[in-house]
């Protein structure tokens, strides 16, 4: 499996020029590319295949107008076609109904919000003895190590974003590694009042460090708004916007990383409701908001299990789950969103609305689970009467940042 590991780098400044010089060079490879098959298919003449275009940047190289080209490394503009040439193909292959649908590939701009070039083996890019990254005709950037890396990458990325931080970025592969096998299993109901709740009643909050990031970008977008457009700091304040969403999307992604792993290392069986099928509950403005985060994290979830051994379930609800009691299956209709808990008219069960939402999410993908937090085995009575519905405190989930963030 390949994994993706990225470290935060602090070119110099010369370096950042070379690297802005870099980023220019590979959009212009990539337009002029993209603008000669583009000329090609209007004119009616046939699609300019990937060795004409190579020939084509030899050429370009040569001439005046584009002799700068020869200032960066030739294996950035190579991979830059190579993007092209991926793009052209998602979006022959969604033509085909193969892939998602994707639009035709688009021109790079300078104000475009990430900038990326790509080095691979054949540009000798390397990590120095000294922990530096070496980049042909950049020069050795400091990297902070956060972790380590499994094994050698061939290829690294660097990335500016539109914070105007710089990452480098290896795709390593990652051998499977089986976990010791564990008996327990969970469902998982993705809210909006909680971020996850658990079949065993166990409901997780979003970390403290989590929610101060996202109460400083709110701050932060606040001051932008009230600066006249235009002027000096709003240009400012439009930055410290793009730092703080910068470092709210980094805590998420630290949560995710932190819960995800937690419970496939907890668990033998995973099992989370499909989430188009859950959007389509929810009110617009909860489903923008809420979307991106369970997406990241239920496609964690489901490459751990795949890395560990573990199996993951991704189910679709047929049935809103609040009609469906948890504990004996009798169906007994729709409630209000305001009742959060009540008792099955069928077999007496205590039922709170979240947690039986997940422990149904568990049932669907076929794994046992009790609604109270007692996990049963296949085939066994549900739960204890006293012991259904019962609240557990919410469990902490962090446990302190400074351990940085891990890929597994
Ligand atoms: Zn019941």
């Amino acid at each position: 499996m390949q994994l993706r590991y990225s470290f935060r780098v602090y070119p110099s400044a010369g370096q950042r020029t070379a690297l802005a010089r870099a980023f220019g060079c590979a959009r212009v490879v990539f337009n002029d590319a993209l603008r000669a098959r583009e000329t090609a298919r209007a004119a009616g003449l046939p699609f300019i295949g990937s060795g004409e275009l190579s020939k084509q940047l030899t050429a370009a190289k040569k001439t005046p107008e584009r002799a700068w080209l020869t200032e960066v490394s030739s294996v950035v503009l190579q991979q830059s076609l190579r993007d092209l040439d991926t793009a052209y193909k998602n979006f022959f292959g969604g033509l085909k109904g193969k892939r998602p649908t994707m639009g035709p590939p688009r021109f790079k701009s300078r104000k475009d919000t990430r900038q990326s070039v790509r080095f691979t083996a054949n540009a000798g890019w390397k990590i120095t003895t000294g922990g530096k990254l070496r980049l042909p005709k950049i020069g050795d950037l400091a990297v902070k190590w956060s972790r380590m890396l499994p094994s050698v990458p061939s290829t690294v990325s660097v990335v500016k974003d539109s914070a105007g931080r710089y990452f480098a970025s290896f795709v390593v592969e990652t051998e499977p590694e089986t976990l010791l096998a564990t008996g327990s299993v969970v469902g998982i109901d993705l809210g909006l009042a909680h971020f996850a709740i658990l079949s065993d009643g166990t409901k997780i909050d979003s970390p403290r460090f989590l929610r101060r990031a996202e109460k400083k970008l709110k701050k932060a977008q606040q001051d932008l708004s009230r600066k006249t457009k235009g002027s000096k700091n709003r240009a400012k304040a439009r930055i410290k916007v793009a730092r703080a969403h910068a470092r709210t999307a980094d805590a998420r992604r630290e949560f995710h990383h932190q819960l995800s792993t937690k419970l496939i290392r907890e668990n033998q069986a995973v099992a989370v409701e499909d989430l188009a099928v859950k959007a389509l509950a929810r009110t617009r403005m909860a489903k923008s908001v809420h979307d991106a985060g369970w997406s990241a994290f239920t496609t964690m979830l489901e490459y751990k299990a795949a890395l560990y051994g573990r199996t993951f379930h991704r189910i679709g609800r047929f049935e809103p789950t609040s009609q469906v009691c948890s504990a004996c299956g009798v169906k007994d209709g729709p409630k209000p969103l305001h009742i959060r808990e009540w008792t099955c008219g069928a077999c007496g069960a205590d039922l709170d609305r979240d947690i039986n939402a997940a422990a149904n999410v568990a049932k669907a993908a076929g794994l046992a689970v009790s609604a109270c937090g007692a996990r049963v085995r296949p085939g066994l009575v549900p739960a204890q009467r006293e012991e259904t519905g019962t609240h557990p405190k919410p469990q902490p989930v962090t446990t302190g940042r400074q351990a940085g963030i891990s890929v597994l």
